[in-house]
């Protein structure tokens, strides 16, 4: 046997058995650099997808007709007042200004029969500047920003019957961010800018080719972006090039093909909100939001346009994307729109309604948070919130601050107080020496309280909601730990805007992408900042640890605004001390007196006030033109306390005062919750002492043989101040000793120089205004001293003054004051400057070396005292170069410290010994003239036994609370004048603002449910850090005591005996407490 041959039976491959051709493996960067270039401008845009966006275009006479009216004089006319003028015919190619020039244009547009059954019809209007769309009734629809920004305006359907229509458009001469010279924005505007209407057009969109663009643009960003050795990133590469390759120039077909490839990355939904329904679990959560500067780089009159051009956008876009969710803080802008744009507010209001459009922040403006006073803060909720609850029957739960330059130490406890348990902010990913390690985490102030605090991973609130945004929501994401969860705050901003139908369109296929091939972190939408930290709390509830993080959010960046813009500060603290006083005297007047409690006024100058603490505005990071702004708007403060202190004088039958010498019916008027004696100059010669508690102090004429004398002494250039407590050598201008008498202890280092003025180079990395860097402390240099002489030498006071000559420019007259002592009082050293100020790019301080050992100095906040290091032991320590103090700061060892204060400063440094206020810089961009004058600034030298204490925080109040001289009428008794609530118990606790019941029947203007009788809130604090004791004492008929949120919500009963309330805080408590009469 053998031969034959067994058949095995065998699968037929049909695999080709013959290579056919070479096939090269795809070099990557060529195929990427690719896509772009298929969807891009330049030299292909004619040739590319971009060819084919347009299926029609229509422009000038007949379809588009244009006539404009120029408003005079830079003015802001109403559609009104604009309207009623003749037009005179125009055209594109037309330019007008000048820069913050406003230009109303009548449009008149025709359809083409051609065009009148495309799918999508849009204006194209593109000035590069901004505008807003008007009905020909008068109703503002839409806003549109050039540059192509937001340049298009959907046709209404009524429009495509082959009949003219009218709109108007009114025409801002300014960009989004103002009127900048060239590409660097924050150089001062350019005055003369002209703006050319390049494009007027009635365009018929290509819908599927705008779809497959944006299909393209986020497939590249894949391709381009995700890592190569995942297959994610090879697919989109691939899926993005098969759709190129199938693109034919005019063929529609090819671009309907085009997105049927592109679902094999995208998924089917990509063109609908449903791509958000699949269930699946995200990680982002997409959020709308158009951060608008109240004041910036424009004035504040642009912004209430720029609030209705950009609100008015997003409602549109809420009624094309369901998923569309937009988040606004910042009740001024709500008052505003409500004012100013009735039918936008309505629109929106309807929106709040249906839970799209979502107020957040609770605060009036997004404010600064280091410079203002407590008070401030506190009525920047209570404003805020009760604006929120007003306008849409709710209060935000949210503190929304995303642009501030740093956090104060005690916004939690304030936040918590007005009914906000969290707070949102990205601020300190610009921190430019350390990162901060955290993205969600619980925010800890000085009294314990804590907000969740959540800050963007992306690192903006002005993401464009490109795919990098949204991986970078986990790849930054630094509490993985603890939650995975983000917000993606998105939205065209800072000058406005918000988001657009391509942010929209972006993230439907970023989610798309993420059901689809998976790798991208999944983002939704439709969500509220609510619902985003409703989970968190829940997760929170259910026993999820987050990270703490103690103490004030400092920023290591922008370190210049504590000092820029001097005088805007300076009238800040001014007006904040003015509206304490108002409020006092008001309400006790309007209780004892049948006085009217001036509520629309004191409204008014609060509104005013916390308006101006706005983050560019305060902090001085903005043009001139909103300086000049602010001067108006404090005047106007002043003006109406003034006004109101009056009146109030009457019913303290005092008035002010018309002759000055020591007479028996001069008085002195005092708001300081506590006992006072101090020496005060009558007229040029004379002087007095004035004593007690209340409203009226008496005087005492000051007689030499009462107290204690004070002697200044000259040996050669020598000065010698001296009265019972203290001693202090002037020599060279600068305090060389400055001696403790009673506890035999020199205070100045030997060779250390006192009050020295000192001057350093000044010019930051970019963010003139905003920043002085660590490098300007190189470049210190001391300034010479010019003469010194005797000026004042009263039985009560001497002084010297020294002329310093700080450049061929710039000088100062530095006038060093020394009081008779009283004797149970701590004396202090006082010192005023005038300044007169040119100087470019270059920042004056005050040095005061003292012979004190502590590796940490401690700075006033508010309601409170912040402790930072005095050594650069670590980059975080040093990082504090320069840091925020409110009335003082202060260095002390055990038994001893010294305490520097200050009327109207808050910049500060504490290098070791070396203790360093400072007074003025002279940047050149955004303003070009900021600071540059004269200015009058006062500090003291407060040597003082023991540690930090009592001592200090009152003498801080007292220093920036002078005494002011009245005279009555008749002889009044001040005893009447004693105020009828007074605060005893442990001298930490401060008695910081007295106001009347913002509700209260005889009170209240009606924006929320009035509340029966009368009611005084005392607002008391515990100003050291350590549980204190105390009584509020009354003589006033109260009924009843609650302790209540800073909102006046009602909370615990308090126990009244006897007029008696014993109150009891816990350390750096702010405590609220209502006195219902
Ligand atoms: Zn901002």
């Amino acid at each position: 046997m053998g031969g034959e041959t067994i058949a095995t039976p065998k699968a037929k491959s049909t695999y080709p058995k013959l290579s056919a051709h070479p096939i090269g493996q795809w070099i990557p960067n060529i195929y990427k650099d690719r896509i772009a270039a298929f969807y891009g401008g330049g030299q292909y845009e004619t040739k590319n997808l971009r060819a084919m966006m347009k299926e029609g275009v229509a422009s000038g006479s007949p379809h588009v007709k244009l006539s404009v009216w120029g408003a005079p004089n830079l003015s802001r006319p109403t559609f009104k007042e604009a309207t009623s003028h003749n037009f005179k015919e125009t055209s594109v190619g037309q330019s007008f200004g000048p820069s913050w020039s406003t230009h109303w244009f009548r449009v008149q547009l025709t359809v083409p029969k051609e065009l009148a059954d495309k799918e999508l019809l849009e204006l194209h209007w593109d000035a590069n500047n901004e505008g807003m769309v008007w009905t020909k009734d008068g109703n503002p629809l839409q806003g549109l920003t050039g540059g192509g920004e937001r340049i298009e305006w959907i046709l209404p359907k009524s429009f495509r019957d082959g009949k003219e229509h009218i709109i108007y458009i009114e025409m801002a001469c300014n960009g989004m961010f103002g009127n900048a010279p060239g590409g660097d924005s924050i150089q001062p505007p350019d005055p003369n800018k002209y703006f050319q209407l390049a494009k007027a057009d009635i365009v018929a969109v290509n819908v599927v080719a705008r779809h497959l663009y944006i299909d393209m643009w986020i497939i590249g960003d894949a391709a381009r972006e995700f890592p190569t050795d995942s297959w994610e990133q090879h697919k989109a590469l691939k899926v993005a090039n098969q759709v190129i390759d199938a693109f034919e120039l005019g063929n529609q077909d090819s671009i309907i093909k085009g997105r049927k490839i592109a679902e094999e990355y995208l998924g089917k939904d990509v063109s609908s909100y449903k791509v958000y329904k699949t269930g699946s679990k995200p990680l982002v959560y997409g959020i709308g939001q158009c951060h608008i500067d109240t004041c910036w780089l424009w004035p504040f009159a642009e912004t209430k346009r720029k609030v209705a051009r950009s609100w008015s956008n997003q409602c549109d876009l809420m009624d094309r994307y369901p998923e569309h969710r937009f988040a606004v803080s910042q009740a001024q802008q709500y008052k505003w729109l409500k004012e100013c744009y009735p039918y936008v507010f309505d629109r929106v209001k309807e929106k709040v309604k249906k839970g799209t459009f979502q107020p957040v922040g609770g605060s009036w403006v997004e404010h600064d948070t280091n410079l203002p006073s407590g008070e401030s803060l506190v009525r920047q909720f209570l404003y805020g919130q009760r604006l929120f609850e007003s306008y849409f029957g709710e209060r935000c739960r949210t503190f929304w601050l995303p642009d501030t330059f740093g956090y104060s130490s005690q916004l939690p406890q304030l936040c918590r107080l007005a009914g906000m348990t969290r707070f949102f902010t990205q601020k300190l990913s610009w921190n430019n020496i350390n990162k901060f390690p955290h993205t969600t985490f619980n925010w800890v102030a000085l009294d314990g309280s804590q907000v969740i605090c959540h800050m963007a991973p992306a690192e903006t609130y002005t993401a464009e909601a490109n795919f990098g945004d949204v991986k970078r929501s986990v790849t930054q994401h630094k509490s993985m730990d603890q939650d995975e969860t983000s917000l993606l705050v998105f939205g065209k901003g800072d000058g406005g805007g918000g988001p657009t139908w391509e942010h929209m369109e972006k993230l439907r296929r970023c989610r798309g992408m993420s059901d689809t091939v998976g790798l991208l972190p999944r983002v939704h939408m439709g969500d509220s900042v609510e619902d985003f930290f409703d989970r968190l709390e829940k997760r929170v509830d259910d026993g999820l640890d987050l990270v703490t993080w103690y103490g004030e959010l400092y920023f290591e960046l922008h370190r210049g605004t504590y000092t820029t813009q001097a005088n805007n500060k300076y009238n800040n603290r001014r007006a904040e001390i003015l509206l304490r006083d108002v409020e006092l005297l008001a309400t006790m007047s309007s209780i004892k007196s049948g006085y009217k409690y001036p509520k629309k006024d004191i409204d008014d100058m609060w509104e005013n006030v916390l308006l101006c603490q706005f983050h560019d505005c305060l902090p001085g990071s903005s043009i001139e033109m909103c300086y000049d702004d602010s001067d108006k708007i404090y005047a106007e403060v002043f003006e109406t306390g003034e006004k109101i202190l009056k009146d109030l004088y009457k019913t303290l039958a005092v008035q002010n005062i018309t002759s000055s010498s020591v007479r028996e019916n001069i008085l002195a008027l005092n708001t300081m919750p506590w006992y006072r004696r101090e020496v005060i100059s009558i007229g040029s010669k004379q002087a007095g002492i004035a004593f007690g508690e209340g409203r009226l102090l008496t005087i005492k004429p000051f007689k030499i043989s009462a107290t204690s004398d004070v002697t200044v002494k000259q040996t050669g250039k020598i000065f010698v101040l001296q009265n019972d407590q203290l001693s202090v050598e002037v020599s060279g201008g600068a305090i060389t000793s400055l001696y403790d008498r009673v506890e035999e202890r020199e205070i100045i280092p030997k060779g250390g120089k006192a009050n020295q003025l000192v001057i350093f180079d000044d010019k930051p990395l970019y963010w003139q205004a905003w920043d002085v860097e660590v490098f300007h402390l190189d470049s210190r240099k001391e300034l010479p001293p010019g003469t010194t002489k005797i000026v004042q030498t009263d039985p009560h006071k001497v002084s010297v003054m020294t002329e310093t000559k700080i450049s061929d420019k710039s000088w100062a007259k530095t006038t060093i004051t020394l009081a008779a002592a009283l004797k149970g009082q701590q004396s202090y050293v006082e010192v005023h400057s005038e300044v007169e100020w040119r100087e470019d790019m270059n920042f004056l301080k005050v040095e005061f070396p003292v012979d004190i050992r502590n590796t940490e100095a401690s700075y006033e906040t508010q309601y409170g005292i912040i402790r930072r290091p005095t050594h650069y032991n670590t980059t975080w320590d040093m990082a504090k170069f320069e840091v925020c103090c409110h009335k003082f700061a202060d260095l002390s060892e055990n038994g001893y410290g010294v305490s520097i204060l200050n009327d109207s400063k808050y910049g500060f440094a504490t290098v070791g010994n070396l203790m360093r206020l400072s007074l003025l810089r002279a940047p050149k961009a955004p303003d070009a003239h900021a600071d540059m004058g004269r200015h009058n600034i006062k500090w003291a030298i407060l040597p003082h036994k023991d540690t930090l204490g009592s001592t200090t925080v009152r003498t801080a109040y007292n220093f920036n609370n002078p005494i002011k001289l009245v005279e009555s009428s008749s002889s009044v008794s001040t005893r009447t004048f004693e105020n009828p609530i007074k605060l005893s118990g442990d001298s930490s606790l401060i008695l910081d603002a007295v106001k009347r019941g913002e509700d209260d029947e005889d009170v209240s203007r009606g924006e929320l449910a009035v509340r029966k009788g009368q009611s005084v809130i005392l607002r008391i604090y515990e100003s050291l850090g350590g549980r204190s004791k105390g009584t509020i004492e009354t003589t006033l008929d109260v009924k009843k005591v609650w302790k209540t949120n800073i909102l006046e919500d009602d909370e615990d009963v308090v126990e009244i005996n006897d007029g008696k309330i014993a109150i009891i805080l816990q350390p750096f408590e702010v405590a609220t407490f209502r006195l219902q009469l």
